[in-house]
């Protein structure tokens, strides 16, 4: 484990790469080998970068941190859908969860430890909140699944809400980009709808895909199920969503999670539909995953159907979550609960 007081490698961009070059009399050279290694190869241990010499490798396993996060648990479903619970340095735990579609490979991956937002229906936010990922630690999530099958695209959609972790999200992304080999139209990142940050992800024009969890077609009802959008009206929240798209000419996908008898009646759907209409996004439907503890029953599959059509009648385009992996406990902060045991107090 990493020493407090040891700096830390894993995480660091090129140019940062270099500095550490120059502070340790290195030729500038060494930052690709090492960005390489780290980045490409996914060595987790100095011994293995065997193009660095020996003098340099034992200098650097003294004065440098190499930190990865160890795999705790690994439970895998019929469909191949593979969810980890990797331990990090500090011994806190997050899930990771690796999808592999016939044509690419995606990972869905965790952003903080637990999160501040607490949405009534979700299992993260009963954990409550510890900290903040860095960037490496959300770097690393992805290098670790791909040990098991190389990750293509990144959903950031884990555990936490990506844009209360903005820098070191921002961060994850540009290594992903530039260092694992990732193009970001090959990135989600999905928000609960921080409006100053969305703001600031479309001024930066970034090509990723935005996916904003909506779940309501009104700001009261947004607010019960969403506390905190309570800070983040609902009009101001679609304006700035389109302003994005208007911006990096990305689709925004509008996040609909269906709660039987609370938001998905066809005047919902109706509502929701007067809303997003004419922007360019689409509507994806997230049948309710049931959490332990929580008061919530997905719907009828009669009912998602009847929301469904009311939604494409008014010309919104829509598609519905894939299910998958079931068996693994796939809702977001499942995992994690059954594992801690505190399924039944964690409400
Ligand atoms: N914090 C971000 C990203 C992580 S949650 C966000 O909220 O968007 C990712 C998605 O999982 C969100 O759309 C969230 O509403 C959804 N989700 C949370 N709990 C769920 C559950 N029990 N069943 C189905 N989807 C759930
Ligand atoms: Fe946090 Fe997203 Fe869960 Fe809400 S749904 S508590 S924002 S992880």
């Amino acid at each position: 484990m990493a020493s407090d007081r040891q700096k830390e490698i894993f995480g660091l961009t090129s140019s940062e790469l270099a500095t550490l070059c120059d502070e340790l009399g290195e030729p500038r050279y060494r930052a690709k080998q090492l960005a390489n290694w780290l980045y490409r190869k996914g060595a987790r241990d100095f011994d293995l970068m065997t193009n660095l010499p020996k003098a340099l490798r034992e200098r650097l396993k003294d004065t440098i941190s190499l930190t990865r996060s160890q795999i705790v648990t690994k439970y895998k479903a019929e469909d191949g859908t593979t969810k980890f619970l990797l331990r990090l340095a500090d011994g806190e735990t997050i899930e990771s969860v690796l999808l592999p579609y016939p044509d690419r490979v995606s990972v869905c991956v965790s952003t903080q430890v637990g999160c501040p937002v607490g949405c009534v229906f979700c299992a993260t936010g009963a954990t409550g909140f510890a900290r903040n990922l860095t960037a490496g630690e959300i770097v690393d999530q992805v290098l670790t699944l791909s040990e098991e099958n190389r990750a293509t695209h990144v959903v950031f959609m884990g555990m936490g809400e990506p844009l209360l972790n903005f820098d070191n999200l921002l961060k994850a992304i540009q290594l992903l980009h530039d260092e694992v080999g990732i193009s970001m139209r090959r990135m989600t990142v999905s928000t609960v709808g921080i409006t100053p940050a969305i703001r600031r992800m479309a001024d930066l024009k970034l090509q990723l895909t935005l996916a904003v969890s909506l779940h309501a077609p009104e700001q009261d009802l947004r607010k019960r199920l969403v506390p905190l959008s309570a800070k983040y009206p609902l009009e101001e929240l679609l304006s700035v969503c389109k302003d994005y798209a208007d911006y990096t000419k990305r689709r925004i996908t509008f996040e609909y999670l269906l709660l039987a008898g609370v938001n998905d009646s066809p005047s919902h759907a109706a509502r929701l539909a007067k809303l997003v209409r004419g922007a360019l996004c689409h509507v994806n439907l997230i049948p309710f995953n049931e959490v332990l503890g929580k008061d919530f029953r997905r719907p009828s599959e009669r009912a998602i159907a009847a929301f469904r059509a009311v939604l494409e009648r008014h010309g919104v385009q829509v598609t519905q979550r894939a299910e998958r992996g079931h068996t693994v406990a796939a809702a977001c902060g499942q995992l994690k609960r059954h594992s801690v045991g505190n399924a039944s107090s964690a409400v």
